[in-house]
């Protein structure tokens, strides 16, 4: 999950990119020496198996890293040949890929290591097969959480999490997480012989909150420098991979040395584009087999991705304040995939962050399983913001063809955005 090195590379991202390869590497020696080691999807509660001590990886990130070396193929391959679907959320199925590895040495990093538990929201019903199949391997229980939703939805949501979440997500669902969290962690005592400490769990959660404010800052200056002072590429990696690692001192750290190198280049009017014509927002999770492709634009036409919703769903969507840490955690959760996949919640804050970021269009990926995009491109029309909808998969390049992609933006970038803007 980072951008082909660079001599520019912005420092913090570089930092991450090193800290998660020695991490890895140390996990293989943990895991190899008896520790449990759980797989967990990029919306669940990690913080849980931080303050116990528990070893995790994160499903999402692990596929980043095996589009980018351009081994996706061969996992679904392998899902291919056990009958099951290689076209439906690839992004979710590629690590069950790894599972089947027969030479799991040879994968990229050393592989990933088989868990013995995995934990995923159960959204949608293609996600629940993905991980029922992984319940069936030996030594591997599925954690599932509910995925629940409400009939009342909240006005400009991202205002009221820090401290009115209750009112936002509604006690109901909120009790429901809290409940499985629970369960969960009992769960974990019981297979694991390791403790949950109340006080070490405090720690983590005002770590996460620490971290989480340090992005606002960042998403906030990025919004407002012109010109745009860092790359996406560099951007993606240095708050995903501190994300990952949330709840320690390391991360929290690291999320404010990319506050830092933010800061730094808007003092010094850096721009990662000279003579940026168009700034750009990429709707979706990254393009982790073309990473290139951000980049592309901006040396051909001017045009520059300030914005993905990494670093701004860091900022709007992880701050939790309150008294009960298991609550405000289930609060973290049990609204995540409606901030960025459920209207009206998802698209009034897509439009929120468009016109924050004074953005000429917006490329927006709809992959087969993205939930809502319909009324996200609807809702930053209707505000007046120019919309490329490129229908591709984020790990997938068999529909995704970079010649077709480039065309596709290219031509829009042409007839519809750059004619209106000023330089
Ligand atoms: S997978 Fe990502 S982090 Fe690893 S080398 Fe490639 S681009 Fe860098």
């Amino acid at each position: 999950m980072s951008a082909p090195a660079r001599k520019d590379r912005l420092p913090s991202a570089a930092a991450a990119t090193a800290h998660q390869r020695e991490w890895f590497a140390e996990l293989h020696r943990e895991v190899a020496a008896g520790s449990p080691l759980a797989l967990v999807n990029a919306d669940a509660p990690q913080e849980v198996f931080r303050a116990m001590g528990i070893p995790y990886v994160v499903n999402q990130w692990w596929a980043s890293i095996v589009a980018a070396k351009r081994r996706t193929p061969e996992h679904l391959a392998r899902l291919r040949d056990r009958g099951y679907p290689d076209y439906t959320e690839q992004y979710s199925s590629t690590s069950l890929g790894s599972a089947f590895d027969p030479d799991p040495g040879s994968a990229p990093w050393g592989g990933l290591p088989m868990p013995s538990i995995v934990l995923a929201e159960t959204t949608g019903d293609a996600s629940r097969k993905i991980f029922d199949v992984w319940g069936e391997q030996p030594g591997v229980t599925f954690y599932p959480l509910e995925s629940a939703a409400a009939d009342s939805v909240p006005e400009r949501w991202w205002e009221l999490m820090p401290h009115r979440w209750e009112e936002a997500i509604g006690r109901d669902r909120i009790d429901l997480m809290t409940g499985e969290l629970e369960g969960l962690i009992r769960f974990l005592e019981t297979t694991t012989g390791r403790r949950f400490s109340q006080q070490r769990f405090t720690e983590v959660m005002a770590l996460v909150n620490e971290q989480e404010e340090w992005n606002r800052r960042s998403r906030d200056l990025i919004a407002t420098a012109r010109p745009c002072p860092i790359a996406v590429t560099d951007g993606i990696p240095a708050v995903m991979i501190p994300q990952w690692h949330r709840g320690t001192t390391w991360a929290r750290d690291a999320a404010k040395r990319l506050h830092d190198d933010v800061a730094e280049r808007v003092g010094a009017g850096a721009a990662v584009c000279e003579g940026e014509r168009a700034r750009l927002m990429w709707i979706g999770r990254g393009l982790w087999f073309d990473l290139d492709f951000y980049r592309r634009f901006q040396e051909r036409y001017g045009a520059v991705f300030v914005w993905s919703m990494y670093l701004a769903i860091a900022a709007d969507g992880y701050v939790r304040y309150g008294d009960d840490p298991l609550r405000a955690l289930a609060a973290r959760f049990a609204a995540f995939s409606d901030q960025l996949y459920t209207p009206p919640w998802s698209a009034e804050w897509y439009v929120k962050e468009a016109l924050a970021h004074g953005v000429h269009g917006v490329v927006h990926l709809v992959s087969d399983d993205a939930r809502g995009s319909w009324a996200t491109t609807r809702a930053l029309r209707a505000a007046g913001v120019a919309v490329l909808e490129l229908h591709a998969d984020n790990v997938d390049a068999r529909r995704s063809d970079p010649a077709f992609l480039d065309t596709a933006v290219g031509s829009w970038l042409e007839t519809d955005v750059l004619p209106g803007t000023t330089s």
